[in-house]
């Protein structure tokens, strides 16, 4: 199956690790051109680098910024314009989970969480959009997790904030067809820096990093029996942000190895 996305402009927030790089590569690899941001500067450049080495510094595009900063992105947004001509495909993908109960998520918590959840969406959505628009086949990616339909007591706001979102998305859907197609993941356990991040803060630092993940995929009954790769993850947005799935909106795709519970 042809993606269609080669000579597209694709822009990936948060791609310094993880599933976002993982989407540059993949994009690039399918012959696009490819802007990305995060907010360390300094490993966002090593990648930039890297890609660019392997293909070609005309091709990639990077910029350090947080994706809450409206008029950062916005900046983003006319540097892309000038560079790349427009932007064909967006992935919504930069932030993180936060671990919190009810009962220890006070109310900047709640504030920061709602605040990351929600305009790390609007921001780049809305500096985009008449790109999106203007393209011709516009596609929108939004980098969601399962915890949006299948809430956890441990990560109470970032569930609650997640199905906001989603909820947020079906309306973009509609309101933005039929020149922008809006459709988004949920995540299940993909292996990344927020895993590694837990990994390294483990309690017992006697056990390995493939025991540490054999366990956790165990703990969260994983019917495939393991985390996912970026990579995995990034299959499937390309496949949402390719013409391939010119007729497909408003929908969601779990990635996540089977371990949803929810119909
Ligand atoms: P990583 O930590 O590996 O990557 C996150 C990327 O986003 C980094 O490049 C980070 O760089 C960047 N980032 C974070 N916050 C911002 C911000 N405010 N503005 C711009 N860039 C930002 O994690 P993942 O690849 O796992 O995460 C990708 C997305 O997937 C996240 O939204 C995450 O919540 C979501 N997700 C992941 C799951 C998983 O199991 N891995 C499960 C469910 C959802 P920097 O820190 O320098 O800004």
């Amino acid at each position: 199956m042809d993606l269609e996305i080669a000579n597209k402009s694709v822009v990936v927030t948060g791609a310094s690790s993880g599933i976002g790089l993982a989407c540059a590569r993949l994009f690039l690899a399918e012959g696009a051109r490819v802007a990305i941001c995060a907010r360390g500067g300094e490993r966002l450049e090593g990648v930039r680098k890297e890609l660019a080495e392997q293909f070609g510094n005309d091709r990639v595009f990077a910029q350090p910024f947080s994706v809450l900063d409206a008029n950062a992105v916005a900046e983003f947004a006319e540097n892309v314009r000038q560079r790349f001509g427009g932007c064909d495909a967006l992935v919504t993908n930069a932030g993180q989970g936060r671990v919190s109960t009810y009962a220890d998520t006070t109310d900047a918590d709640w504030r920061e969480e709602l605040e990351l959840k929600f305009f790390s969406q609007l921001h780049p959505i809305r500096a985009f959009e008449t790109m999106l628009r203007d393209s011709g086949s516009g596609a929108i990616v939004a980098v969601n997790s399962l915890l949006a339909s299948q809430p956890e007591p441990h990560m109470v706001c970032t569930s609650a904030a997640r199905a906001g979102v989603q909820n947020l998305l079906k309306s973009l859907a509609t309101e933005l067809a039929p020149e922008i197609r809006v459709n988004s993941i949920l995540l299940g356990l993909i292996d990344s820096q927020q895993w590694q991040r837990r990994f390294d803060a483990r309690a017992d630092t006697s056990q390995g990093r493939a025991d540490w993940y054999a366990e956790l995929a165990k703990s969260k009954k994983i019917p495939l029996g393991r985390l996912g790769e970026p990579e995995e993850a990034a299959r499937a947005i390309a496949f949402l942000a390719s013409s391939a799935a010119s007729y497909v909106t408003g929908a969601r795709l779990e990635i996540s190895g089977g371990v949803s519970r929810f119909v």
